[in-house]
C-alpha cells in the first residue's frame, strides 16, 4: 500500500485535529450559554410595551450571531470528527471525490479537508 503521509505527519495532524475538536467543543458550550442568556433577554424584551424598541432589536441580533457561531462551530466540529474517523479507518488524506492523495501541504493548512485542490475548486 502506497502511503502518501508519513506516520509522524499523521500523528501530528491527529494531535491538531484533537486539539481543534476540544477547542470547538468549548466554543460551542460557551456560545450555547451566551445563546441561552440572549434568549432570556429576548424573551423579556418581547414582554416589554414596545416590541420595536432598540433593546429588543439588539437582543435579537446577539441571538442571531451567537446562533451562527454555534452552527458554524458544530459544522466544523463534524468535519474534524469525520477527519479523526478517517484517520482511524486509514482513509485519511485521500480525496473523497477522485481518491487521489491530498498533498500534505494542503492537509497542513486544512487538516479536516476531504478533497484535493482540483476537486475542491470544481465544486
Ligand atoms: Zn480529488
Amino acid at each position: 500500500m502506497t502511503r502518501q503521509l508519513s506516520a509522524s505527519t499523521l500523528k501530528k495532524l491527529r494531535r491538531r485535529l484533537e486539539a481543534d475538536q476540544q477547542e470547538l467543543q468549548e466554543t460551542i458550550d460557551e456560545h450555547l450559554q451566551d445563546l441561552e442568556e440572549a434568549r432570556l433577554a429576548q424573551a423579556s424584551g418581547e414582554r416589554s410595551a414596545d416590541p420595536a424598541s432598540t433593546e429588543t432589536g439588539s437582543a435579537a441580533t446577539v441571538f442571531e450571531s451567537e446562533l451562527s457561531v454555534v452552527r458554524n462551530s458544530r459544522e466544523l466540529l463534524g468535519r474534524v470528527e469525520d477527519a479523526l474517523n478517517r484517520l482511524d479507518s486509514g482513509t485519511y488524506g485521500l480525496c473523497v471525490t477522485c481518491g487521489k492523495p491530498i498533498p500534505a501541504a494542503r492537509l497542513d493548512v486544512l487538516p479536516y479537508t476531504t478533497q484535493c485542490v482540483e476537486c475542491a475548486a470544481k465544486r
